[in-house]
């Protein structure tokens, strides 16, 4: 006999795990990465894992910053255009180099932009300041203590913080960095995250898909939105809709991965290979969250790295990757903020999701004189991949809400910049 159907709701968030509690689970299972010492080029858009301190005054001598003549500038006091004071050339101080003998009183040493001030000396009178005729300048303009000197100390003194704990290493850290000696910061280094595809019906972007085939582009979008946060991703490929293959070409890759993610497969399909594969071990767990797209979702680890199980559609991994993986990336290298940024939107056209699910449509906002419009860029199917590369933001219509109208406001997540 026939069972009765089962009748499924599939608008009805009942016994889902909502976003944030999702999130949280996740979140709550990932670690930041072990701190390393990298070369400044490879520590560029880390996290500093350590207070870094100067042991010496930046910088570490007072150097001229013009071309002209260091003097004591008492002896030039009454120097003016029409009175110059003439005085003798003691030597010449160059650039890197230590200077040729001390400026006495009466006396004046040639100096570069950049050379180190020489002894005596308190002040430099410009090039154009001065007349020299063999061993003597004669100095047209009065120049007060410490004028054009640029003092040892007077950026970061010995002993003062150079760059914080917890500082993103971005242009001007590594400058400074590099000025200190700092050649091997110790930062949270970037996750490597292996990328598959799951799917028999999958071919590379490079063929040509037979009846029923389809591209792979999951990896793709994952590859781009892993570069995008920071993180070091490696493409696996394709794999089978075969819980073995997929075991080993995981297991083949734990030496090189800090991170797993694959799409496909984790939904209640007979083939759904990642289930298949890892459910029975109990290293993943399965769940529904309450939103749309991407509501069925495998988490866990293998071998202690966190395995991210994605659904198949192409907007349902991208949208799981914003939600749930990035921020996750983020924790591991030490950010501080996990999250994109929101913006309160004023929704352009009415969006409708499902009842009880976090529906996170997308949309172009752009900026008003009274704050942000969205406009959605499409349907709702979580395999309308245009609908994402058309937006710059995911607005989130919240559990409860079946229809947001046209005028009515919403939160967006943005997730590319509003220029691009
Ligand atoms: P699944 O979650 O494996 O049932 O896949 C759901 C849908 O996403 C199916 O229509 C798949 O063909 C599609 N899909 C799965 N993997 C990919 C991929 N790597 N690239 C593009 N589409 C995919
Ligand atoms: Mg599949």
């Amino acid at each position: 006999m026939a069972e009765p159907h089962h009748v499924h709701d599939h608008d009805s968030g009942e016994g889902l795990l909502s976003v944030e509690e999702a999130r949280e689970r996740i979140l709550s299972k990932i670690q930041l990465l072990q701190p390393l010492e990298l070369p400044l080029t490879e520590a560029y858009g880390c996290v500093l894992a350590q207070e870094v301190r100067v042991d010496r005054d930046l910088p570490e001598f007072a150097s001229s910053a013009m071309d002209g003549f260091a003097v004591r500038s008492s002896d030039v006091a009454a120097a003016g255009p029409s009175s110059p004071v003439e005085l003798k050339i003691a030597g010449r101080a160059l650039i890197g180099q230590r200077p040729e003998g001390t400026v006495g009183g009466g006396e004046a040493i040639r100096i570069a932009t950049g050379a180190p001030i020489p002894a005596g000396a308190d002040a430099v009178v410009p090039i154009e300041n001065c007349e020299t005729e063999g061993e003597r300048v004669r100095v047209f303009a009065a120049v007060p203590e410490g004028k054009h000197v640029r003092p040892s100390g007077e950026d970061v003194r010995a002993g003062e913080t150079l760059v914080a704990a917890g500082r993103r290493l971005q242009a001007p850290e590594l400058g400074l960095l590099a000025t200190a000696g700092i050649s091997h910061p110790l930062v949270y280094p970037r996750p490597r995250v292996v990328v598959l595809s799951t799917g028999d019906e999958l071919v590379s972007p490079t063929q040509t898909p037979g009846f029923g085939q389809i591209r792979d582009s999951n990896a793709y979008t994952l590859f781009a939105a892993l570069r995008e946060a920071g993180a070091v991703p490696i493409l696996a490929g394709i794999v089978r809709d075969d819980a073995d293959a997929l075991r080993e070409t995981i297991l083949s890759h734990l030496a090189q991965a800090d991170v797993f993610v694959s799409s496909g497969g984790v939904s209640v399909g007979e083939r759904d290979v990642v289930k298949a594969a890892f459910d029975r071990r109990s290293e993943l767990g399965f769940f529904k969250v309450a939103m749309q797209p991407g509501m069925p979702q495998g988490f866990g680890d293998i071998e202690g790295k966190p395995y991210f199980g994605l659904p198949g559609n192409p907007v349902s991994v991208f949208v799981s990757f914003e939600v749930f993986i990035r921020p996750a990336l983020m924790k591991m290298m030490g950010r501080r903020n996990l999250f994109r940024p929101e913006v309160p939107a004023r929704l352009e056209q009415e969006v409708s999701g499902p009842r009880g699910k976090t529906q996170y449509a997308r949309v172009r906002v752009r900026r008003v004189p009274d704050g942000w419009v969205a406009t959605p860029t499409g349907g709702r199917g979580s395999n309308l991949i245009g609908t994402v590369a058309r937006a710059n933001g995911l607005a989130m219509i919240p559990p409860g809400t079946e229809t947001a109208p046209a005028g009515s406001q919403v939160r967006v997540m943005l997730f590319r910049s509003t220029e691009d």
